[in-house]
């Protein structure tokens, strides 16, 4: 999918819109700064030196008045540009980090709606560099439009507009100078892109190869390798060179091009103004007219080309992002979705078809009906459907075919909101945030107050372990909770879902094994935890299977058996090669 330039101006505009009058104000501020130092005060400059010249060596006190007054004049105009450049610039900084916080605030709400499967194929931290990068490109636009591309207008229209008035002949001149100018460098600037987007290609060789080589120093170690690296790193270094030095190279012909250019026209048009002089057309306060305006947008137009290029690489920034967020999201609400009215916790599934790429079914015509405060186990070998079981449960995915249903309800037709509100889900690996325990735990129900954090927190058998931190439940658990052990961080978890306290419980046990104290504690933690709730358990433990009312049997997506324990142990089976396979600790 691409995003045009156009897409990305719109986005960008929809949040300026609500400070359309700030933007207003910034723009009408730079239009009258730049209108009054570079095109109207040449006039006056024009009229001083007019007047001088006129005067000749012994000037009357009539002369000196008029002179004083284009004095002031000139000094007014130069205030009035000095105040709306100050102007734009402070309302700038009003607008453009608010603005700027609103882009962000859009990426980051349209990316935590992302469907489970977008995060499972996105890195995190490309994510973030692509919120940023939208913000910067925001930035960098709204200042290239605002204090570049509008006074290179403004000045392009006035200078012109005024030569003309003073001759037609240098009027046409300028105006060709101007068009011709900007005309190269827009082609110049897309031409070179080629070459800057290879040169950007090699530099990631170049870094990937240096972080190849450091990350397997201990290989080239063994291997005496360091030949073929210092080769393999010189080679690509050199190629690198050698497109840097072409861009580069093409920068100073540019420069060079430009500088010529400029040189050229402003000696066109003394040469001509000194011909029209001779012919009493033009006055020597023309000449400083001239210089006036020259001066002025050539210093606009030698930044043209840098201008441009922070737009190209703006824009590209931009399309990154808007991408994302012109991607729908896969799960949502359907319009008009109820919410869940909960009775008793009875789920169905009836007649499931899923798959997560339409290639494979990993559920075909899948039935089951767990009844209201059942407790089930699902087993059976790894890839056999457990975990895909309890993620449509939770609409993480949408299943092609068939109905869930919760208290007779279908969870598609059901909000989001509600749907997940009555599921706890404690999961193999619990993420935890980089924030302290209490709110951690807290996530379960953010309205609870502490003490029924705690309380949740001592029920989920975590209680003690908290305590004994130096800085107990404010403790910032490291970024993804690294500084837990897994037992820990996973009654962490079903603190969380203590306190949640939602009818349906889904858990998926940690395959890792634990030492025995750990185990006892989850087990006593998850007892508590099950009370009174329907519930679905990826069981690895015996210990845990032995708590359930049923097990149910997973193969290739479908049910092959279901019972107790002891009566699918006495039947050959799926869960008796399983079992045996795995004896004692139990399965994968
Ligand atoms: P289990 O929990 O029984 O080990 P899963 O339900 O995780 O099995 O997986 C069932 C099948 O679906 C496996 O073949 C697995 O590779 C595939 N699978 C699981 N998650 C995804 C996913 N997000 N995208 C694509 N395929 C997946």
């Amino acid at each position: 999918m691409s995003v045009t330039n156009t897409r990305v101006l719109r986005l960008f505009w929809q949040h300026t819109y609500p400070y359309r009058f700030v933007e207003g104000g910034i723009l009408f501020s730079i239009a009258v700064g730049e209108t009054a130092a570079n095109i109207v005060a040449p006039w006056f400059f024009k009229k001083f030196f007019d007047t001088l010249t006129q005067a000749g060596g012994n000037p009357s006190e009539a002369v000196l008045m008029s002179l004083f007054h284009f004095l002031i004049i000139i000094a007014s105009l130069k205030a009035i540009s000095w105040l709306g450049w100050r102007i734009s610039g402070f309302l700038t900084c009003f607008l453009q980090p608010r603005v700027m916080v609103d882009l962000s605030y859009t990426a980051f709400e349209n990316l935590l709606f992302h469907s489970h499967q977008f995060f499972t194929n996105s890195f995190s931290g490309a994510l973030v560099k692509r919120v940023s990068r939208l913000v910067r490109a925001f930035e960098t636009i709204m200042d290239k439009i605002q204090f570049d591309i509008l006074p290179l207008l403004i000045v392009t229209i006035g200078t012109v507009t005024t030569i003309f008035l003073r001759s037609t002949t240098l009027g046409w001149a300028v105006l060709a100078y101007i068009a011709l100018y900007l005309g190269a460098n827009l082609w110049y600037v897309q031409m070179r892109m080629r070459f800057v987007v290879q040169r950007a290609a090699k530099d990631s060789e170049v870094t990937g190869i240096l972080a190849d080589a450091l990350s397997n120093s201990h290989t080239i170690q063994q291997f005496n390798g360091y030949r073929q690296e210092f080769r393999l790193f010189r080679k690509v270094s050199e190629e690198w060179r050698s497109i840097t030095a072409l861009t580069w190279r093409m920068n100073e012909w540019n420069m060079a091009i430009q500088a010529a250019l400029t040189t050229s026209i402003e000696i066109v048009i003394i040469y001509v103004s000194l011909r029209h002089w001779q012919q009493g057309l033009l006055t020597i306060g023309d000449f400083v007219l001239f210089q006036g305006l020259l001066i002025a947008i050539n210093g606009k137009l030698w930044n043209f080309s840098k201008v441009l290029k922070g737009f190209y690489e703006a824009f590209a920034d931009a399309q990154e992002m808007i991408e994302i967020l012109d991607t729908p999201h896969e799960v949502k609400d359907k319009r008009r979705a109820k919410n869940l009215q909960l009775k008793k916790a009875k789920i169905s599934f009836q007649n499931v078809t899923f798959s997560y790429h339409h290639l494979k079914h990993i559920l075909d015509q899948f039935n089951l009906e767990i009844r209201p405060h059942e407790k089930i186990a699902l087993v059976g070998p790894s890839g056999a459907g457990k975990s895909t079981i309890t993620k449509i449960l939770f609409r993480f995915f949408d299943i092609q075919e068939g109905k869930i249903l919760i208290d007779g309800q279908d969870i598609s037709a059901i909000t989001l909101e509600s749907l997940r509100n009555a599921i706890a889900l404690v999961p193999q690996e619990p993420s935890l945030f980089h924030r302290s325990l209490m709110n951690n735990i807290r996530y379960g129900r953010l309205e609870a107050t502490d003490e029924e954090v705690i309380d949740a927190a001592k029920r989920a058998r975590c209680h003690e372990f908290i305590s004994s931190l130096p800085l107990g439940y404010d403790t910032f658990v490291g970024e993804r909770g690294v500084k837990l052990s897994g037992g820990e961080r996973q009654r962490v978890a079903i603190a969380r879902a203590i306190l949640k306290n939602a009818p349906i419980l889904v858990l998926d046990e940690a395959t890792s094994s634990l030492d025995s104290a750990s185990e006892y504690l989850i087990q006593e933690a998850l007892h508590e935890l099950m009370k009174q709730k329907t519930v679905i358990v990826i069981a690895h433990r015996l210990s845990t299977i032995m708590q359930m009312d049923r097990i149910i049997v997973l193969q290739e997506g479908k049910v092959v058996d279901t019972g107790t324990h002891k009566e699918l142990l006495a039947r050959t089976g799926v869960y008796k090669t399983l079992w045996d396979i795995q004896a004692g600790g139990f399965l994968p």
